[in-house]
């Protein structure tokens, strides 16, 4: 019933894409998401088997082709590469979004999950409930079904102060260095089941289109996706609580994830002229997987909102010349980062690991913003290095 669910699902979110097409393509018109609810109510005549699991259900589906116009907009507002909202195939539509507290019903103590237009499914909750439940998510993931439960008024669980302070540089070699010297490795999660995943690819394309095989060798596939990003997620949220455990301020660098990802320019070789050096860019390439791997946005995230429930502080900083300023004296120069790891400061001699130099850079570039911003206003990005040292 849940898979009949989403196929209806599917075809409004796929219907009301197409009236919004239409209604600007031939009208000049746009159709928001309140025009659409409105229409909702005709489809109880029409298809009552679309909103026989309730009003909400379909709320929840056009929120959800809201939310991809609104960021579509964003980014075209942006000059980022714009993707219009697209059609959803099957196997790209998996879930399904009551986005209010009507339509369906926790029980936990039975350990059933009660769907309006469904009925009751056996549920395991693996962990106690915070605050106030209000919206839930039901999702396809192969052939499992997952719930995912929002809350409201969640209590806060703040942690005693330890009176650390750290500053932490992301990288792609080590997903994270502190400010205090300790290297985080990331990455290295995934690279088993990555070689079994293209076992299983090479598989896939053996087995005949349509066939129970295929099918059967797609699910393989979906699985093992999976397990790279439970690996992935676990690292990342032990990662987080460590660091939110053991500290009050966290300071880290403002990145954008998407300059890090451009392929490095070609070097041409002295000796041999039409030649060129290797330029990394095979490393780099594995690095840009890596980048996506290390899932540095998904650690920014589980750190801020970890540190707001324990009541740490979280500042961003301006990264720019933190991996080439010197932390001793200042000097800033790009000379003085000589490897990936090795940093020696051209003018005072000063040698430290590289992402470690630039993760105290970042603590104290967080340190003087602090200082300088009101406290309990909004902190936001200042630059503190400039090209003749910290200021
Ligand atoms: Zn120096």
């Amino acid at each position: 019933m849940l898979l009949r669910q989403l196929d209806f699902q599917r075809e409004l979110y796929n219907a009301a894409l197409e009236e919004r097409i239409g209604a600007w393509q031939w009208e000049r018109r746009s159709v928001r998401y309140f025009d659409q609810c409105k229409t909702l109510t005709e489809l109880v005549d029409v298809r009552p088997e679309v909103v026989a699991c309730g009003i909400t259900l379909c709320r929840g589906t056009l929120k959800r082709l809201d939310r991809a116009f609104v960021a579509f907009f964003r980014r075209a507002q942006k000059g980022e590469n714009p993707g219009f909202p697209r059609f959803k195939s099957a196997q790209r539509f998996d879930s399904l979004q009551w986005e209010d507290r009507s339509g369906w019903k926790m029980k936990v103590e039975e350990r059933r999950l009660r769907l309006r237009g469904i009925g009751e499914i056996k549920t395991n909750y693996h962990r106690p409930f915070a605050g106030t439940p209000k919206a839930i998510t039901v999702k396809r993931e192969g052939t499992k079904w997952w719930v995912n439960v929002r809350c409201v008024d969640v209590p806060a669980q703040p942690l005693a102060a330890t009176g650390r302070k750290v500053g932490l540089d992301l990288g792609v070699v080590n997903l994270v260095a502190t400010s205090d010297g300790k290297l985080h490795v990331g990455e290295l999660f995934g690279a088993q089941t990555r070689k079994r995943l293209a076992l299983a690819q090479r598989r896939l394309a053996t087995k005949q289109p349509g066939s129970n095989r295929r099918c059967r060798q797609v699910e393989e596939i979906v699985r093992l996706h999976r397990k790279v990003k439970n690996q992935r997620m676990n690292a990342v949220h032990q990662l987080s609580r460590a660091l939110v455990n053991d500290y009050d301020l966290i300071v880290v660098e403002g990145l954008k994830v998407k300059n890090m990802v451009r392929a490095p320019k070609a070097i041409s070789d002295p000796d041999q002229p039409g030649k060129f050096l290797p330029n990394g860019a095979a490393a780099k390439a594995g690095l840009n997987r890596s980048i996506h791997d290390a899932g540095w946005a998904t650690l920014l995230s589980l750190l801020s909102y970890k540190a707001e429930s324990a009541g740490r502080t979280i500042v961003t900083v301006d990264p720019h010349y933190t991996s080439q300023t010197c932390f001793e004296c200042g000097h800033v120069e790009s000379g003085n980062r000589l490897s990936q790891a090795e940093f020696r400061c051209c003018a005072c001699g000063h040698e430290a690991h590289a992402d470690v130099n630039a993760a105290r850079n970042i603590l104290r570039a967080g340190r003087a913003q602090r200082a300088s911003a009101r406290v309990g206003s909004k902190l936001t990005h200042c630059p503190i290095v400039s090209r003749r040292g910290i200021r």
